[in-house]
């Protein structure tokens, strides 16, 4: 039996300006390390025979599905601010798009299948330590219910890579509802291309934004719909306390989905001011940054759609900064109202902004962990006994007795029982995220004894971050002093 992929796909399609057409390039001894068995059968694929030989030859991009058209896409990008006309898949080869179980189209694409016309310097190639990451952090981020890429597998190559040192090479098998970024539009507009900035709008409004495409003014609507969608996720980012890293425009995704975990991390104490990326040596992408740079970044979308939006150049320079006016209010609606959520409330009064951010004070001034401070109170809404619990998070727990007298005044005007506050608290606060000091060690035992129990493990625990899971309550731990990790790393 073959493995059967239901392509039908379109990007490859599109012009040629669009992309290369390129195929993986073999490696010597394939073996999964791991496939997402549920994400397959979503996918509408046989995991027992991607789990086969030939499945995982596929995977490791020794061998072809049929029906598939490798390509690796072009693009340009802003990379901390500096433009570069021409970056593109450089070491991933989009193999076609399948439809999922839901009726969604979804890019396969291989991560670190070897060399593309649009590699540079680079080989093309990726190291396990960093395919592990994205694939923990990618699948933590899906079962948090914030948009992102997914990872379908990992498979070690059986050829090594040089990096700073030798490492074991590895591809991930990664899916998206298309990997179309903010630097897809900056190849075409980049080069004055007029007639592919519109082909790939027409294809990301048919693929992406199908209510754009009945608008009274189709290419504003799309605009407008990827700022929304950025809102709403740089939100959701910061509500989790999780620092993309490195979000250059290359990195931005037109449908809204987090994509190209690099140097990415989850904070464990609060600090606004949080960097983990060992090569944003500014603080351009700090935690609180964000919102920031994803307006930055949609800005440059704005002005790649300009030629596309009708009338005088200023009129339509006018309209697009109206769209982009609205993006403040858009990500403060979304970050507010899930603040509002993780301390319990479920009404809107004045002064909620005030209560919560004073909270988020304490917590920066006293190193209170983020994750555990909002999942406790969930506790603490409960039974005022477990504010206990609470406050040992804090260096001086009087900041947070303080707070807790004016916020269990204000939850005491609202109807609900104490076990309906607790349990909708629960339900958006995690228990537990990705911490980096748990991915460093699960890529240490991978690439240095070759064990992916510990992988396989914090998989497990990640999959229902919002269940408490007795068994395994040490990965709700932050790190001990000794165990904190201060850097990461892309590995690229
Ligand atoms: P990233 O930092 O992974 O978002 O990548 C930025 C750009 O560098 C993209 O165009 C990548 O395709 C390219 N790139 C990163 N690593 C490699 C590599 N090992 N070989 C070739 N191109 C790479
Ligand atoms: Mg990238």
């Amino acid at each position: 039996m073959t493995v059967h992929f239901p392509f039908q796909n379109t990007y490859a399609a599109l012009p040629a300006s669009f992309f290369a057409r390129v195929a993986p390039t073999p490696v010597a001894s394939p073996r999964l390390v791991k496939l997402n068995r549920p994400l397959a059968v979503h996918l509408g694929l046989d995991p027992e025979l991607l789990a086969s030989p030939e499945g995982t030859e596929i995977l490791a991009g020794k061998r072809l599905p049929e029906g598939a058209e490798p390509i690796a896409m072009a693009y340009a990008g802003h990379q901390f601010g500096h433009f570069v006309p021409q970056l593109g898949d450089g070491r991933a080869i989009l193999l076609g798009e399948v439809i999922d179980a839901d009726g969604i189209r979804r890019d396969i694409q291989l991560k670190g299948s070897g060399p593309t016309p649009f590699s540079r310097r680079g080989d093309g190639r990726a190291a396990l330590g960093p395919v592990l990451r994205e694939y923990i952090v990618s699948e933590a981020m899906a079962a948090l219910g914030i948009p992102t890429t997914r990872s379908l597998a990992a498979v070690v190559t059986g050829e090594n890579v040089m990096r700073e040192t030798m490492l074991p090479g590895a591809v991930l098998t990664r899916v998206a509802s298309s990997h179309i970024r903010v630097g897809t539009f900056q190849f075409f507009a980049a080069r004055g291309d007029t007639d592919g900035v519109r082909r790939l709008a027409d294809h990301v409004i048919a693929r992406h934004y199908p209510d754009a495409a009945g608008a009274k003014r189709p290419y504003h609507a799309l605009l407008e719909g990827v700022i929304a969608r950025q809102a709403q996720l740089v939100a959701r980012w910061l509500l989790v306390g999780f620092i993309h890293g490195v979000m250059n425009t290359d990195n931005s995704s037109i449908s809204g989905e987090t994509i190209d975990y690099g140097p990415c991390a989850f904070m464990d104490h609060y600090d606004p001011a949080a960097v983990f990326s060992s090569i944003d040596e500014q603080g351009r992408y700090a935690y609180a940054n964000q919102p920031r740079i994803a307006l930055w970044n949609l800005t440059r979308l704005a002005e790649c759609l300009l030629p596309l939006f009708s009338g005088e150049q200023e009129a339509a320079t006018a309209e697009a900064q109206a769209l982009l006016g609205e993006f403040p209010e858009k990500f403060t609606a979304a970050y507010q109202s899930g603040l509002r959520s993780k301390i319990g409330l479920f009404t809107r009064r004045d002064g909620d902004e005030a209560l919560v951010q004073d909270l988020l004070d304490a917590m920066a001034q006293n190193h209170a962990d983020f994750t555990l401070v909002f999942r406790r109170l969930a506790d603490a809404a409960r039974d005022p006994e477990n504010d206990r619990e609470v406050r040992q998070l804090f260096t001086e727990p009087t900041a947070f007795d303080e707070w807790t007298i004016r916020w269990r005044e204000r939850i005491g005007g609202e109807p609900q029982s104490a076990t309906e506050r607790s349990a909708a608290m629960r339900a958006v606060n995690p228990a537990f995220i990705p911490r980096n000091h748990r991915i460093e060690a699960i890529i240490d035992a991978a690439v240095n004894r070759n064990d992916y129990a510990p992988f396989e493990e914090l998989l497990t625990v990640l999959a229902k971050p919002f269940e408490d899971q007795p068994e395994f309550a040490r990965y709700a731990e932050p790190p001990k002093p000794e165990q904190r990790v201060l850097q990461t790393f892309c590995g690229t």
